[in-house]
């Protein structure tokens, strides 16, 4: 027997980051929007916990425990008192690796729905999120889809409603940028700016009311105009050449352009599918990404496919 989980990755539409808390932290206001391009993972029954990977970065892929759908099978059999938990998990993996989509968190969701069914757990939902919130600040997202505004580190989610559908590219860069070393960079910019890095100096962000309507109401261009990640211009420090990428999916004709969370990956909101395919195919053309794909959201969390 074996089951299928269809998990989405995920775009920050806001990500607004606050100064570095005495805990290394920095507080978020962080807009998560659930994209279809996502990652798939099959649990079937075997001994111990063991992995396997498939797709274009599945090279640069952990097999061993520190690869968060392991972390997770582990953690929901430590929940349920499961001393010797037996499961194969295989990722077919879509979500570019370190690339500011949280592809890892997603698969640690993915398998813990997944386990769960397999298992036969049946784990409440609420008692699933607080386990995601152990494993990640992204994971519980990917258990919930949609969109939502996350708080704190993240993990504090509220569902936000939305009134459409959104056409989105993104330009997957070649390597990626670590997520610790993007807000370290951010920190040292503020510093080197003057306007200081810890949450003494940095008001607390909030989610903006304009970004919010603009989800509300279906309202792809005003969307684009609140589009606002205060990570981009660390990882355009540390990755100059992401400026290319975002100028020629503009001059392709998309609405609105930002990095993907802590980047490298690109992000670019398009009119309708159609313009989202002409961005693609442009960014593809422009030889300033590795890939380029055109997909949708918002999609459900991580789901059952099939058993
Ligand atoms: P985020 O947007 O949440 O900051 P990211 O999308 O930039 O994350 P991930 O793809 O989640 O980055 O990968 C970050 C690191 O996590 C990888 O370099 C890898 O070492 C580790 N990792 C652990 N589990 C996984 C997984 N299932 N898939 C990919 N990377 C994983």
């Amino acid at each position: 027997m074996s089951v299928t989980v269809r998990v989405p990755a995920k775009v920050n539409v806001q990500l607004g980051v606050g100064g570095l808390r005495a805990d290394g932290f920095h507080d978020l206001a962080n807009v998560f929007f659930a994209v279809a391009l996502g990652d798939e993972v099959t649990a079937t029954a075997g001994t111990g916990v063991t992995l396997t990977c498939s797709g274009p970065d599945a090279a640069v892929v952990p097999l061993d425990d520190s690869n968060l759908a392991a972390r997770a099978a582990r953690l929901l059999a430590t929940h349920h008192g499961i001393a010797d938990p037996g499961v194969h998990l295989h990722i077919a993996k879509a979500i570019p690796v370190a690339g500011g989509m949280a592809g890892g968190s997603a698969d640690g969701a993915a398998a813990l729905v997944a386990c769960d069914a397999l298992w036969g757990l049946d784990t409440p939902l609420d008692t699933l999120l607080e386990l995601a919130a152990e494993l990640g600040s992204d994971v519980p997202f990917a258990l919930l889809g949609g969109v939502a505004l996350g708080r704190g580190r993240g993990e504090i989610l509220e569902a936000l409603p939305v009134g459409g559908t959104f056409h989105w590219v993104f330009a997957v860069a070649d390597g990626g940028l670590s997520t610790p070393a993007v807000f370290r960079e951010c920190d040292r910019l503020r510093d080197e700016a003057g306007t200081g890095s810890s949450d003494t100096d940095v008001t607390t962000p909030d989610a903006d009311p304009a970004l919010l309507a603009a989800l509300a109401d279906g309202d792809v261009v005003a969307l684009a105009e609140a589009l606002a990640n205060d990570l981009q211009p660390a990882a355009l420090s540390l990755r100059p050449a992401l400026a290319d990428t975002l100028r020629a999916g503009t001059e392709a004709g998309a609405l609105g352009a930002l990095v993907s969370g802590s980047g490298p990956t690109c992000a670019f909101l398009a009119k309708d599918a159609d313009a989202a395919a002409a961005v693609a195919a442009a960014l593809r053309a422009s030889g300033t990404c590795r890939a380029a794909h055109a997909t949708y959201g918002p999609v459900p969390g991580a789901s059952v496919l099939g058993s």
